[in-house]
């Protein structure tokens, strides 16, 4: 991993549906075949996807790469 920068200010921050309003929030990772690898396809291992998801209706709120860095040129 190294010396990457973790956001690691405040861990789990009141986020909310903003679809139904739930603060019920669980998270999912998406990786396998359906995982984001770069366009240049220089690195052919590609990152997970997190999901964050309302656990009430399902809404996914924010989606985000597992490592970002790899998509850095
Ligand atoms: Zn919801």
């Amino acid at each position: 991993m190294g010396n990457v920068e973790e956001k690691t200010g405040k861990t789990e921050e009141a986020q909310q549906c903003p679809k139904c309003g739930s603060r019920e929030l669980g998270k999912g990772r998406q990786s396998g075949y359906a995982a984001v690898v770069p366009q240049d396809g220089f690195f052919r291992i590609g990152a997970s996807i997190i999901h964050v998801i309302c656990t009430e209706c399902g809404y996914i709120v924010e989606s985000y790469v597992d490592k970002p860095q790899k998509f850095k040129e």
